[in-house]
């Protein structure tokens, strides 16, 4: 019987370094879903040198936000391919336009919101290694690769993110505060915002994955204490 298949549409929100990314690939790794991510679809256009990555990479290195057409060129597409897919939408929508928007194309169920505190962001950015082609993201401390400075999977090179320079955190948190907290606001007042407070991802991880699994069914039966 299909009664009780139904496809589920979700955002993942929080300021830059709050563990949106680690967060994602663990909801995708536990829950059939997937995961659109803005920042790595930019990354991997910078990386391919497209011209869309062109227009981009200034604002992304100057810790600006892509203004709306980029973005909507960049991830409308893709949403509109994937109407039959419960989703994951990571970084997008940022701006209160990006939200009209999608709501244009599919009503959401689920926003999660990842409350963690700017001082803790800071902090955290400071020791965040990535493998750019997959999006991959280690920790120095938190979570180290298997081999210091490589990917686990490929085996090739972890890099910093250009933008996760102090002084260029400090103006994303500055654009996440004036651009995307009325974002949230917007979600709030629908009433399908559930936000999550922690300092780690390994702490917020388990409310998480229980309140998704309440949503949508887990593909493993797996217990967090
Ligand atoms: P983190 O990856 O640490 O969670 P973040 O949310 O700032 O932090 P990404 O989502 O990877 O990082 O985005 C990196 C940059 O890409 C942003 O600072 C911004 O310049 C650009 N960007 C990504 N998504 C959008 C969007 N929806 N609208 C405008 N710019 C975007």
């Amino acid at each position: 019987a299909t009664a009780g298949i139904k496809v589920l549409k979700a955002l993942i929100m929080g300021p830059p370094g709050c563990g949106k990314g680690t967060i994602s690939e663990r909801i995708v790794k536990d829950f059939a879903m997937i995961h659109v991510a803005s920042g790595d679809n930019l990354r991997r256009q910078i990386l391919q040198g497209t011209e869309l990555g062109k227009k981009a990479e200034p604002y992304i290195d100057d810790g600006q936000l892509v203004p709306d057409e980029i973005m909507f060129d960049l991830i409308l597409g893709e949403l509109a391919k994937l109407k039959n897919a419960n989703w994951l939408l990571d970084g997008f929508p940022r701006t209160v336009t990006q939200a009209q928007a999608v709501q244009k194309i599919e009503p959401k169920e689920v926003v999660i919101d990842l409350n963690v505190p700017f001082e803790v962001i800071i902090e955290r950015i400071k020791g965040r290694w990535v493998h750019i082609p997959s999006g991959r993201i280690y920790h120095t401390e938190f979570s180290p690769p298997k081999v210091p400075g490589k990917d686990d999977v490929t085996g090739e090179p972890l890099e910093q993110r250009h933008d996760d320079k102090p002084e260029t955190v400090q103006k994303r948190l500055e654009a996440y505060k004036k651009m995307t907290e009325p974002v949230l606001n917007f979600y709030r007042d629908e009433g399908i915002l559930t936000e999550f407070t922690g300092n780690y991802s390994n702490e917020i991880w388990p409310h998480v994955h229980k309140f998704l699994s309440t949503k949508i069914t887990p593909l493993q039966y797996t217990v967090y204490k």
